[in-house]
């Protein structure tokens, strides 16, 4: 029998691989893991963490505004941008330790490197060569910016956390999560934004009434959106980079950060040589359990760009450590489900989302009742703020099920979680209409909804 130096070897430290690489090693599986970068990947170095530290930064502004209407007076205090860089600096830094001790508490030797596949099951780390019975890819993805003149000038989200000086004029291309999601938070900390979307709406794939609903609020707040809008050429000036549009205007600005979506990180690994399918983006195929065309090398989250958010590469990776070592005591083994995972934008105000869209609702149930709300929140009585909330239930008319719940409002993400669950688990809206609310919220929204506009 081949004795291999690991049962499990995972390559890359984000969240993916940090959680299988733990939960196999508490399970008893010899493990390693092997990251090339800063411990914790994408989300903890340059994505969720650091992106809402920034906008809970960018916040303030609106609060400090918002406070005079509440009795505070005094000018607003300003922005010490170096501060608040240094003291996220610190936190992630924090974090990485903390994930580091984590792997090491838990019997995970980590090793640091590029890591190639040397052969099905033997994996190359600079002159070391580790051999493992399993192994588990979760490389995660990169940014992907076109190939537009003058793409040498532009920043994408890696960059961003760290420009210096801060961009008084920021350009933002892109109308996905993060274009969305910078274009707020850097109006909010004091630049003035100009976003470029090439399409009619942002945000493709959510409600189409809560792409119109952010598009607005966003305006409202600052953003110059200019929609059907793209990037031909950006030229560096003395006064910054000189922009200019497909329809021949021109825009300047100190910074253009471009927010074009992410492809798989595969490069260097070996993939063609082991004969591991992909996709044309270069995305892993997996089964569903998280193998790939050679059986026993796995993968998970970003790199197999399926939905590109941390809790399903989590999601993901239990699903991987069960079907390795079987379920945990007592439990069923895990499977990972699609439907009806929730999702927030961080824009201001925040997007939650869970469910279907509307149009995707009609196409799938047929006749759907369709129940809204809009209005101002009680905060903004006295705010002296114009933002509006948005609220927006579906149900299917056949079930009575709950099937689609959007929102566009304050702290969005954190209602829409706890309503994701009722609604994984069948709730119908005779059950919402049951639940009694809580008082005075934006949430009690939800279950006071009572006439459909439309059927
Ligand atoms: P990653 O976290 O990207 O980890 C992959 C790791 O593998 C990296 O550390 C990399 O260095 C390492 N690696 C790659 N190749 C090799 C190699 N050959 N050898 C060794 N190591 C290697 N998701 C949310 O759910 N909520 C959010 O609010 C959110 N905000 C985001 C904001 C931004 C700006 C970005 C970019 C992403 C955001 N995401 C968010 C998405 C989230 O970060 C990713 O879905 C998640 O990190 C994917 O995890 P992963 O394990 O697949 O890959
Ligand atoms: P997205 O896929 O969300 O958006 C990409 C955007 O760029 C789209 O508007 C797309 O337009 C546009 N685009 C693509 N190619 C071009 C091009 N060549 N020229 C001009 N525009 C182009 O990607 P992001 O980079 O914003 O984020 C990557 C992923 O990271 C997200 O999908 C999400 O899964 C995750 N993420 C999650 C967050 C969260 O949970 N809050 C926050 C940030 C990221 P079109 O729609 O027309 O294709």
């Amino acid at each position: 029998m081949t004795v291999f130096d690991f049962d499990l070897l995972v390559i890359g430290g984000g969240s993916g691989g940090v959680r299988a690489a733990r939960m196999a090693a508490q399970r008893g599986a010899k493990v390693a893991l092997i990251e090339a970068q800063a411990m914790g990947g994408t989300c903890v170095n340059v994505g969720c963490i650091p992106k809402k530290l920034y906008s809970y930064a960018a916040h303030f502004a609106e609060s400090f505004e918002a406070s005079h209407g509440f009795g505070w007076v005094g000018p607003a205090p300003v922005l010490d941008w170096s501060a608040l860089k240094a003291n996220r600096a610190r936190e992630i830094t924090r974090l990485n330790g903390i994930y580091l001790q984590l792997l090491k508490g838990a019997g995970v030797q980590v090793i640091e490197g590029w890591a190639t596949l040397a052969d099905a099951h033997t994996v190359a780390v600079g002159p070391q060569r580790l051999t493992a019975k399993n192994i588990l890819i979760a490389t995660g993805g990169k940014s992907s910016v076109p190939e537009i003149a003058g793409h040498e000038h532009v920043i994408t989200s890696n960059e961003i956390f760290d420009i210096d000086p801060f961009p008084k004029r920021l350009l933002v291309v892109g109308g996905g999560y993060i274009a969305c999601e910078f274009a707020s938070i850097f109006k909010g900390l004091g630049a003035s934004v100009t976003q470029l979307y090439r399409g009619a709406q942002v945000l493709r794939g959510f409600d189409d009434e809560v792409r119109h609903f952010i598009a607005a609020e966003m305006r409202k707040a600052g953003v110059d959106l200019r929609l059907n809008a793209d990037v031909v050429s950006i030229v560096k000036t003395a006064g910054g980079l000189l922009v200019t549009l497909q329809d021949g205007s021109t825009v300047e600005a100190d910074a253009v950060l471009y927010a074009t979506g992410r492809v798989p990180l595969v490069q260097g690994l070996g993939l063609e040589a082991l004969g591991i399918a992909q996709k044309p983006d270069g995305a892993i195929v997996v089964n569903e359990s998280y193998q790939t065309s050679v059986p026993h090398i796995y993968a998970v989250g970003d790199v197999t760009a399926r939905v590109q958010l941390t809790p399903v590469a989590l999601g993901e990776a239990m699903v991987v450590v069960d079907h390795l070592l079987g379920a945990a005591a007592g439990k069923a083994p895990r499977s990972m489900s699609y439907d009806f995972i929730p999702t927030a934008v961080f824009t201001h105000p925040n997007i939650g989302t869970v469910g279907f869209t509307e149009v995707e609702a009609r196409e799938r149930f047929g006749a759907v009742r369709v129940f809204k709300s809009e209005f101002k929140a009680l905060m903004h009585t006295l705010s002296g703020s114009s933002e509006r909330t948005f609220m927006k239930l579906l149900v299917d008319e056949a079930s009575d099920r709950v099937v689609g719940l959007h929102m566009v409002g304050a702290e969005a993400g954190e209602i829409v979680q706890g309503f994701a669950v009722a609604m994984k688990a069948g709730a119908t809206k005779a059950v919402f209409d049951s639940t009694i609310g809580i008082h005075p919220t934006a949430a009690e929204e939800f279950v006071t909804m009572r006439e459909p506009v439309k059927a």
